[in-house]
């Protein structure tokens, strides 16, 4: 299949309404949004929607978000809402929150994977907004890289995976937030995070009391668990490159990797560090200051490691309940099991 790609930065760009169109009558779209690249349906078409689980490679069992332009649009997806979604939506939206609501008849099943509830989200990014607009119709949207592989964070991640399997990319730049959006359910009283996003715990805690995080956001999912979000059982962001997190104070971990280098001579090395650190081998990708940075630039850098050639990584990470739990969360399936508490 030929993909057309095409480079909008301006959300009045007439070419947005032929992508509008693409999606309205069935074919799929890759398109920026600010968390990741996505790969859009209309989700009202079954045949449409399975389509994006055969260009992804997609398990069957892991259900898509629904996006929607606008809060007033919920209930042509959503039935039952409580009045914490739409408080919730009101305060985090657009923007990257994704609530799990009760699912309505005019939602296809492939689009929750069988589930009687449907994840929604209201991106804030100018061109995702004006792709569903002018669809006309919510929009079905993993994100938009092949299973298993890092999210994209740029049109090139995209056109590496997607080219040639879909009809059209947009596009857009870089993504700020840089890692998926905060999918949250909520049971009476409380918000359950079950991954954690560019919206942070501390950020829901503003709004609502009694916010948990699920235990499988931070635990592995053991064989016979049934996890609370189908996603959660998967092994996503895997580089080629093997990739080993090493987690303390900066200082701590920098010495350790240091060592690790040192023993390491021969292989092709890369070092993923916070900003003022150095260290003698190939690659060395700089997070920059905090957990905000390196969520924005981690699926780039776990990419750029293959481009390179890298065959180890060892990242640096120190903890935090916000940002860092995003990446932590991220990291940690990159790695495997290969996390080194210091
Ligand atoms: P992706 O679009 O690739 O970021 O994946 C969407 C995430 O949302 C996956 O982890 C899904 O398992 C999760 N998800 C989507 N719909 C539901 C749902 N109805 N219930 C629980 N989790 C969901
Ligand atoms: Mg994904």
């Amino acid at each position: 299949m030929e993909t057309k790609i095409v480079k909008i930065t301006d959300p009045r760009d007439t070419k947005i309404t032929e992508m509008g169109e693409i999606i309205r009558n069935g074919g799929l779209v890759s398109f920026p949004t600010e968390t990741v690249y996505g790969l859009g349906a209309n989700a009202f078409d079954e045949k449409a929607v399975l389509s994006v689980f055969v260009a992804k490679n997609r398990p069957a069992d892991n259900p898509l978000i629904v996006h929607l332009a606008d809060i007033s649009e919920l209930e042509t997806v959503a039935r039952d809402i409580p009045d914490a979604a739409y408080k919730l939506f009101r305060e985090f939206s657009p923007g990257p929150l994704t609530i799990i609501l009760k699912k309505k008849d005019t939602v296809p099943d492939v689009v929750s994977a069988g589930l009687d509830t449907v994840a929604v989200r209201i991106p804030s990014h100018p061109i995702a907004q004006a792709l569903i607009r002018a669809a006309g119709v919510p929009i079905a949207a993993p994100s938009s890289n092949l299973s298993g592989r890092p999210s994209p964070t740029r049109a090139e991640h995209v056109i590496e995976d997607m080219k040639g399997r879909i009809p059209a990319i947009i596009d857009g730049g870089a993504c700020s937030v840089g890692v998926e959006s905060t999918v949250i359910e909520l049971t009476t009283g409380t918000v359950n995070i079950l991954r954690p996003g560019g919206i942070t715990k501390s950020d829901l805690g503003a709004v609502l009391e009694n916010v948990t995080v699920d235990r499988h956001v931070t635990e592995m999912v053991t064989d016979g668990e049934t996890p609370k979000s189908p996603g959660m059982k998967y092994k996503h962001y895997a580089p080629d490159a093997e990739v080993t997190v090493l987690v303390g104070d900066t200082k701590t971990t920098a010495a350790e990797i240091k060592q690790l280098l040192n023993g390491e001579k021969g292989a092709v090395c890369g070092v993923m560090c916070y900003d003022g650190f150095a260290f003698d081998c190939e690659t060395v990708l700089y997070m920059g200051e905090d957990n905000k940075t390196y969520a924005e630039r981690l699926f780039d850098a776990l990419r750029q490691c293959d481009a390179l050639g890298v065959k180890k990584v060892f990242a640096q990470f120190s903890e935090d309940e916000n940002y860092g739990l995003a990446v932590r969360n991220r990291l940690f399936k990159a790695a495997a099991g290969r996390v080194i508490i210091l």
